[in-house]
């Protein structure tokens, strides 16, 4: 017989195959359906998922997996840890909870944030001396019964309760690590209801130890699952982690009363070497989770069995299952049915995925071995470019780096002319519903490509005359030809691949269709020139070029794996450079090259953080470093909280860095200032992300601030973001207080 645990995965994709949950909250939110209609639609995509997850023949089922709308957020309802604020609002516990997540017009949401090096959202959870926990089962114990009831006995899965400490924070004092003993009991007594409806496996993950931990978050580890261990009548229990290796947490575990432990031996595969090194696991069931459960590509069967083999050689029971959960790959594979044959040949989507999870199984069982009709098949050769290899490797070792900056500077100041303290925005203004129909309409082929061509300079001219009007010194173009950042590139790239239905949850209802980059990429015509010389043709001041950064086109992308990331970061920073030249050729002299992932594929072990921040920095200099000392590079990044990347944000050389900064109060410029960053600077005077207009007189105390830390040369006043999902008249009233701001201080220099 089989181990209850033999084959299994850690997570599912829970938005439903066509972004059904994205439909039914969101009609729930705008009031078109009540609660039992989401209740219903919700029930629905859980028995998908059920079906999918059954269908392939895993022998364990995780339960639980379902979310309204993160699971982060599930885990703090589940202790109970609803701050005071919220409980107070009086909702029903849905509203309550929407309320939490999005907010409401009195009450902002908790704060969102990037799980791990992956582009999915979690709220961050709120706990601290006065969070009074107590165990509310509700929604596991449903979830479990709910399955029962289709006659399948599953695995709840809770976030563990460690991690939910890590990504707590405690806004009142204290660090919510001190609330562990607390917390603990509040599990122990989750784990006994559960048990009592009977579960014989629950599932506690604790990705938190991909990261690096200090001694006394590895000693909260061992305690708790001490405690935990020891809860009379308690399930089994399986930990997992994801995202990387256990590190230092891994023997903590295996010597822990922990039954089962599942390693991510895709992108931890160091916990083989630690495995051994313990002298194996000491009894502990060990699951290899060898499917990737972050990418799309096909599992290598063969060297995934081989790996099996040498787990068997450390543990007396072995399992397969995922990486991480399913969440971050889209559903079916065989929704795709324009896709190349060949490229769709080497591709798995979560169902798929369990199919390989199960094949795997077998080996482990049966002893099958792969046959070579099983192996993965080659990349294609039509997908390498001869041309970008040997350009690549022609490159001068000098390509990524341009002159000094105080000439570069002096340039710049005689070509461009501006004022102290100059205005711009971040690039994109208001998409319109006018706009997107527009795109709409080209895609589906309602309207030809002149009349598009006709349309979007229509809208182009209207952004250029609202910024002149406004008074802002370096204009854009506003972005209307773009759907997504990332996106926009791909389809004008080779070597990157859309999908019809490849929806993967970014938070809540938002849903991504990340493009896949599977071959060499070039570029076959040059992308934005078109838009931002015709821009420019219509002022007298300069219009910005705006790119997407290398780094940031491969962390929303799906990248291919059979080459380093460096090397495929190289080839989309040549075809970036192209572009850059021909904005350059085209006389724009200004360039934005956006990079706000920059930080998200930061990788999670301190270790590992040079050798990424190198190939990352190098990329974009590649991209950037091709242009003459009058070509003034900037660059934009998303967050204000710097700290590990900060060094590498001065690496980059952009002669200006425009930042998330309004919500930091401007702290960052001294963060800069220390790593030695001494060129232009806008940190962000507004906050975009909500809809309130700013005063003037704020704009100009925090321009003050600003100067106090950085000479006027070098200090640019911009918003903190984009403009593309805010409406015409707050842009307008907030960038009409932002220009004025910026003049009032001017006038004090
Ligand atoms: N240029 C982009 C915009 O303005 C930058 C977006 C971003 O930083 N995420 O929309
Ligand atoms: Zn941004």
């Amino acid at each position: 017989m089989n181990h209850p645990l033999s084959t299994t995965v850690l997570g599912y994709p829970r938005i439903g195959p066509n972004r059904e949950l994205k439909r039914a909250v969101e009609s729930y939110w705008a009031g078109n359906s009540s609660a039992e209609e989401l209740s219903a639609a919700a029930a629905d995509i859980r028995s998908g998922m059920l079906r999918d997850l059954t269908g392939a023949g895993l022998e364990s089922v995780p339960s639980n997996v379902f979310s309204l709308y993160d699971h982060v957020l599930d885990a703090a309802v589940a202790v109970d840890a609803i701050p005071g604020r919220y409980r107070d609002l009086g909702l029903s516990e849905l509203d309550t909870y929407f309320a939490m997540a999005r907010g409401n017009a009195d009450i902002a949401p908790l704060e969102l944030t990037k799980w791990f090096d992956t582009n999915y959202h979690y709220l961050v959870p709120e706990i601290g001396p006065e969070t009074r926990f107590r165990a509310v089962a509700d929604k596991p114990l449903a979830e479990f019964r709910e399955a029962k009831q289709q006659g399948v006995h599953t695995r709840p899965v809770l976030l563990g309760p460690v991690t939910l400490l890590l990504l707590s924070k405690s806004p009142g004092g204290g660090a919510p690590l001190d609330r562990l003993t607390d917390l603990v009991e509040v599990y122990a007594e989750l784990l006994s209801q559960l048990a009592s409806a009977g579960a014989d496996w629950v599932q506690l993950d604790e990705p938190a130890f991909a990261l690096d931990r200090d001694s006394a978050e590895l000693s909260a580890l061992r305690d708790a699952y001490r405690q935990l261990g020891a809860v009379p009548g308690r399930p089994k229990l399986l930990v997992t982690g994801g995202y990387g290796d256990f590190g230092d947490a891994l023997p903590i575990l295996l010597d822990s009363p922990v039954e089962a432990v599942a390693l991510d031996l895709v992108s931890g595969e160091r916990d083989l070497n630690r495995l051994a090194a313990h002298g194996g696991s000491n009894g502990t069931m060990i699951l290899g989770g060898l499917v990737d459960g972050r990418n799309i590509w096909r599992t290598d069967l063969r060297t995934a069995s081989a790996t099996l083999g040498t787990l068997l050689g450390l543990a007396d029971t072995v399992g397969v299952s995922t990486s991480s959960s399913l969440l971050h790959v889209p559903v079916d594979l065989t929704a795709e049915t324009t896709m190349d044959p060949a490229l769709k040949d080497r591709l798995a989507f979560a169902k798929q995925k369990l199919a390989e999870v199960t094949r795997l199984g077998r080996c482990l069982s049966h002893g099958e071995t792969i046959g070579e009709a099983e192996a993965l098949p080659p990349v294609a050769d039509a997908w390498r470019d001869g041309t970008v290899r040997a350009r690549l490797s022609a490159l001068r070792p000098d390509s990524g780096t341009r002159t000094p900056y105080r000439q570069r500077a002096a340039a710049q100041a005689e070509r461009l002319e501006l004022p102290p303290l100059p205005t711009t925005t971040i690039g994109s203004f208001p998409q319109t519903t006018d706009v997107r129909a527009t795109r709409a309409e080209y895609r589906t082929g309602k309207i030809d490509r002149a009349a598009y061509v006709s349309r979007m300079r229509a809208e182009i001219a209207s952004v250029v005359r609202a910024q002149e009007r406004l008074g802002l010194d370096v204009l854009v173009h506003g972005e209307p030809e773009r759907n997504d950042m990332v996106q926009y590139f791909a389809e004008s790239l080779r070597g990157f691949a859309a999908t019809a239905a490849g929806w993967v949850q970014s938070y809540g209802s938002r849903c991504v269709r990340p493009p896949i980059l599977y071959g060499d990429v070039s570029r076959p015509d040059p992308i934005t020139v078109e838009w931002s010389t015709y821009a420019q043709s219509l002022t007298g001041k300069p219009v910005k070029g705006m790119l997407t950064g290398p780094v940031t086109i491969l962390a929303w992308s799906f990248v291919r794996t059979d080459q380093p990331l460096a090397d495929t970061a190289r080839q989309v920073a040549l075809a970036l450079r192209d572009e850059v030249r021909d904005l350059e050729t085209a006389g724009i002299r200004v360039i934005q090259v956006d990079e706000p992932a920059l930080r998200e594929l930061l990788p999670p072990r301190r270790g590992d953080h040079a050798s990424y921040l190198e190939w990352a920095v190098s990329a974009f200099r590649l991209a950037t470093g091709g242009v003459a000392d009058s070509t003034q590079v900037h660059t934009h990044l998303c967050y204000s909280e710097f700290g590990e990347v900060i060094d590498a944000i001065a690496a980059l050389d952009a002669d200006v860095t425009s930042i998330e900064a309004s919500r930091s109060k401007m702290e960052v410029l001294d963060d800069l200032r220390e790593a030695g960053y001494e060129r232009g600077v806008g940190p962000g005077v507004y906050d975009i992300h909500s809809p309130r207009v700013p005063g003037t007189d704020e704009i100009a105390d925090s321009l003050r601030a600003a100067l106090r830390a950085l000479p006027a040369e070098r200090l640019w006043v911009n918003p903190d973001c984009g403009l593309k999902t805010r409406g015409y008249p707050e842009v307008e009233a907030s960038l009409t207080a932002m220009v004025e701001a910026a003049r009032q201080v001017r006038g004090e220099l």
